[in-house]
């Protein structure tokens, strides 16, 4: 079997959201997609071990933001490659409560949408939640972020318990002259590119950043790169 034939499947990139009690959470999933227009319903893939599982779980909603192809890095990493159980991933961050009182994160979405979950399908390392959309609104007409954009254009990496991650696939990639990778999330800095949001000019060896630069997707230290 060939694997690639799976990374030919588009998705887009969003910030799934839940709450448990007063306590919320969010993070990155790619797998969201609607299911029928009337009643007008939704899915999304989450991984068990995610702490936003636990809240989708037990409070039965979650909001769901669509991302713009903007969005910076930073942001993603702060949804996709922290864990709520270590920091609070809302602080700072632009958001509101409505009908489902799950936090609808508002900063760099083009739309949003509130569901109140209906079923769910175990899938082993992932439960699949549907549900009704009870809300949603568009808050931009600027263009959504795919999945492919994020990782050719933005360089995005995928975290280990995304539903598409392929552990194998990502070192053999990425290996090649003066490429150095993140430890923590799997990022790989490419000289040729450098890390122009980072303040990083094309051209510049890994050896000539500053140690005060950080992973543009998790904020690790310079020190926590390893050559690949
Ligand atoms: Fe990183």
């Amino acid at each position: 079997m060939d694997a690639k034939a799976l990374y030919k499947i588009g998705y887009g990139l969003y910030v799934v959201t839940s709450r448990k009690g007063e306590k919320l959470n969010g993070q990155i999933a790619n797998t969201v997609f609607q299911i029928t227009s009337e009643p007008p319903t939704v899915a999304v893939s989450i991984n068990k071990s995610n702490l936003t599982w636990e809240y989708i779980k037990e409070s039965r909603v979650f909001a769901v933001s669509v991302l713009r192809q903007d969005t910076p890095l930073d942001f993603i990493g702060r949804f996709g490659f922290k864990s709520g159980r270590d920091i609070d991933k809302l602080e700072g961050i632009n958001y509101k409560i409505d009908q489902t009182k799950a936090p609808i994160v508002t900063d760099n979405a083009v739309s949003y949408l509130e569901v109140e979950v209906t079923n769910e399908m175990d899938m082993g390392t992932h439960t699949i939640f549907a549900g009704r959309v009870v809300d949603a609104e568009v808050l931009t007409d600027e263009v959504c972020m795919t999945y492919d954009y994020y990782h050719q254009i933005k360089r995005g990496v995928t975290p280990k318990t995304a539903p598409s991650y392929v552990a194998e696939e990502k070192k053999a990639e990425a290996s090649g002259s003066g490429k150095y990778q993140c430890t923590v999330c799997g990022w790989v800095y490419d000289p040729e590119l450098g890390d122009p949001d980072g303040g990083i000019a094309p051209g510049t060896p890994f050896e000539e950043i500053p140690d005060d630069w950080v992973c543009p997707v998790c904020g690790a230290a310079k020190s926590k790169f390893e050559k690949i």
